[in-house]
């Protein structure tokens, strides 16, 4: 039996975690499933699968935690410091699928375990990837990349030779907007930018794909984890997302993951890695599917891919300046405080006013994530619809 621990379990991923884990019971002992606030998804989630503890880290929302888990022997609590004593419980295997630098403090808390860290939560590793290597490397745990395009990576990266790979090609579907012009996304609602044509998804990240952050969020996030210098680290536009990602050889070998656009598999490579587990996913269909296109990415009309290479090419700080100032910017589009157009402006005003050292510290991180937030808000201030 494995022991598992879901952070992040209400969410998109942390749902899809709990479908797989669910249908094999003899296989996984769910320790912890932690959630922001929504305790009723919580609370099923836990009695379905006889968590030993659920927790909410909006602390106010432990009550009515505690009255919904009353008598069934689950144990409940609330708040940060809670969600980080939760995520050093010492699961064998921690999913990560907080959204957002929310995250970061309860990785570092699992990777201090020792155990498997499953990796959906990208913001982390963007913002602080090298001290999260480091502190796996010291801790002696297995950090496991289940964003499915960097586990395609994973799955066809011969990392006992490096060297021998060309390059990696990060596959992006281009999003709801792949086609449309600047003007034309000068006007797109929340209710469009979050309806991706094949994943679905948590707002933020489906508002990152439209914007394509995410695919330069996913650009710094291979340039972290996989051992190949980043300018040979390649986007291409490929809309059907049969693709997740490639890896291309020096005796011009090129190796691909293919799969549904499905978060299930994945996440079930990583839950029985080294091992495979079955799915309910379909076989895939080639015939059906007929063919698979694919183009160059626009940085004119998507200027967050730029950003983002820009971000990774400087390092220091600012790959986390670039992170801290998307998600206030995201939060206000969905909000509708701002347009869509305004969010990759907001990024780049805030890389451009706020200029602080690299850090070295976990708390230096989280420094100049506060630091960003705040110099990214009063640009919000400014931009208010
Ligand atoms: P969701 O918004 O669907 O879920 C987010 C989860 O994090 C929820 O459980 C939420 O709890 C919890 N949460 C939110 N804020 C906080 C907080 N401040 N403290 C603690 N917990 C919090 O997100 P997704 O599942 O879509 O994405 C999760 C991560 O995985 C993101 O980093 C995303 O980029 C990445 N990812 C997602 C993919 C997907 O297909 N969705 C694919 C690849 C990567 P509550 O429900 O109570 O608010």
């Amino acid at each position: 039996m494995k022991t598992v621990t879901i952070l992040g379990a209400t969410g998109s991923v942390g749902s899809s975690t709990l479908d797989l884990i669910e249908r094999e019971p003899d296989k996984f002992q769910v320790l912890a499933l932690t959630a922001n606030g929504d305790v009723e998804k919580l609370t099923q989630a836990a009695v379905r699968t006889r968590a030993q503890r659920a927790v909410v880290a909006d602390e106010t929302c432990l009550p009515a935690l505690r009255e919904r888990l009353a008598g069934t022997g689950i144990e409940t609590a609330g708040g940060r410091q809670a969600l980080l004593d939760t995520a050093a419980m010492g699961a064998d295997w921690t999913m990560a699928a907080i959204v957002g630098c929310a995250g970061l403090e309860p990785v570092m808390a699992a990777v201090e375990q020792g155990g498997t860290v499953v990796l959906a939560n990208k913001e982390p590793l963007v913002s602080a990837g090298e001290i999260i290597l480091a502190a796996a490397a010291r801790h002696g745990a297995t950090l496991l990349p289940a964003d499915s395009e960097h586990n395609a990576i994973f799955q066809c990266f011969d990392a006992t030779r490096p060297k021998r790979v060309r390059r990696i090609i990060i596959t992006c579907s281009g999003g709801p907007f792949r086609d449309w012009s600047t003007e034309q996304m000068r006007i797109v609602t929340p209710e469009q930018a979050v309806a991706h044509p094949n994943w679905s998804m948590g707002a933020k990240i489906s508002v990152d794909s439209a914007t394509c952050m995410n695919k330069g969020l996913e650009l710094i996030e291979a340039a972290r984890l996989f051992p190949v210098p980043y300018e040979r680290i390649e986007i291409v536009i490929h809309p059907q997302s049969v693709i997740h990602s490639l890896v291309d050889y020096v005796d011009g070998s090129v190796l691909a993951q293919l799969g549904p656009p499905d978060m299930r598999t994945p996440i079930a490579h990583c839950l029985a890695w080294p091992d495979r587990m079955a799915t309910p996913m379909q076989p895939l269909d080639l015939v059906a599917l007929g063919r698979l296109d694919f183009a160059a990415p626009d940085e004119m009309r998507f200027p967050a891919l730029r950003l983002a290479r820009d971000a990774l090419n400087a390092g220091g700080a600012r790959p986390a300046i670039l992170n801290a100032a998307n998600e206030i910017a995201v939060a206000a589009f969905l909000a509708r405080r701002i347009g869509f157009l305004e969010i990759a402006a907001i990024v780049s005003d805030t890389l451009l006013r706020y200029d602080p050292p690299a850090p070295t510290t976990l708390d230096e991180v989280l420094a100049i994530d506060a630091g960003a937030r705040a110099a990214a808000n009063e640009l919000v201030k400014d931009r208010v619809i």
